[in-house]
């Protein structure tokens, strides 16, 4: 049911918004990225100039689009929102840039999914603030220029490398975010626990930040699950034992692999002798996109040690044979 369907999308959307970090103070971690933001925030602001145009990159959940917000409230400017699917024609383009007041930023999410068209319209604005757009069609026909306001143009997406260059080398500060220690989770679900009234004691805390793919929307996901299990199975309150019990029977083990994970390392293993093989066939076998396994799977398990990347494929790690209690052939693997 498609209205049943929307409303827990809603639903989705709202809670994530109450818990989205307000302040650099609020946000936890990427305190490489962060501090420079900083920097760059309080000379902007005391230039009295728009901040340059940023790129975020990284797998999704990990804080993008909550750093876009935080950067927009401490230089205290207006934030538009926007993503790169989301702008089909010039004209959606040019009523974003021509509503700017001086200084805001525009937030483009997947910015790498901008048509072309779009993103040639979009590089004079970017550089020196300055629309130019055609008038009438035909002989008639001329050409004008807009002034823009000065602004800041944030973009966000999974690989830097899906940008095209000359886009990509507009944006004059460039981060990436990286995934998330258990530590700096355990501070994000103690926050979101305390702002949604869940019950949640150390060590459940604890148990929920190894199990959540460094991710902190997934952590605050679970945490949600995890409280519906511990009102209906337990006494209210999210425990060390609760959580565990409840992770597992979520399809999430204790090294925090999900379904998909453990499908994807399988296949690998059982159908391709451990590698190497090419990201399109993984796709094919398990069914699943190849911008989802390059965007949200295989980032996570190159970092955990169970994937290895070569020119040639993917190839499984002696990491992933014993993960799977399989044994290693003597060559290949690593
Ligand atoms: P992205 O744009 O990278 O997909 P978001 O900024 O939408 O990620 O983050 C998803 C959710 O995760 C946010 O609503 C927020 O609750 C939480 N979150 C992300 N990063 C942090 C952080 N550094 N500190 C606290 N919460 C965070």
């Amino acid at each position: 049911d498609d209205t049943l369907n929307e409303e827990a999308l809603n639903d989705e959307v709202r809670v994530e918004a109450s818990l989205r970090p307000r302040s650099f103070d609020e946000y936890v971690g990427q305190s490489a990225v962060v501090e420079k933001l900083k920097v760059y925030v309080q000379a902007a602001r005391s230039r009295g100039e728009a901040l340059d145009h940023c790129l975020f990159s990284g797998p999704p959940g990990l804080g993008k689009t909550s750093l876009a917000y935080i950067m927009a409230n401490e230089l205290g400017v207006g934030i538009h929102v926007t993503s790169g699917p989301a702008l089909e024609r010039k004209g959606d383009l040019a009523g974003l840039l021509t509503n700017l007041n001086e200084r805001d930023i525009l937030f483009i999410d997947e910015v790498h999914r901008l048509n072309a068209a779009i993103e040639e319209y979009l590089y004079p604005a970017m550089e020196d603030f300055r629309l130019d757009i055609t008038i009438d069609t035909g002989p008639a026909a001329r050409a004008m220029k807009i002034d823009l306001p000065p602004f800041t143009l944030i973009g966000a997406t999974t690989r830097t490398g899906l940008l095209t260059s000359p886009l990509r080398d507009r944006f004059q500060i460039q981060e990436r975010l990286e995934y998330y220690e258990p530590k700096h989770l355990e501070l994000i679900l103690n926050r979101s626990a305390r702002i949604l009234g869940v019950k949640l004691d150390r060590e459940g805390s604890k148990e929920i930040s190894t199990r959540a793919r460094g991710t902190p929307r997934i952590a605050n996901r679970l945490l949600r699950r995890l409280r519906d299990f511990a009102q209906v199975e337990g006494d209210g309150t999210i425990t060390q034992e609760l959580a565990a019990q409840a992770l597992t029977r979520l399809g999430v083990d204790a090294s925090g692999l999900d379904a998909m994970d453990r499908k994807i390392l399988l296949t690998i293993l059982e159908k391709f002798g451990g590698g190497p093989v090419g990201v399109e066939t993984i796709a094919a076998a398990v069914g699943e996109q190849r911008d989802t396994i390059e965007d949200v799977y295989e980032p996570f398990l190159l970092q955990e040690g169970f994937l290895q990347r070569t020119p040639r494929g993917r190839t499984a790690t002696h990491h992933a044979y014993s993960y799977f209690n399989k044994k290693a052939p003597t060559s290949g693997g690593q």
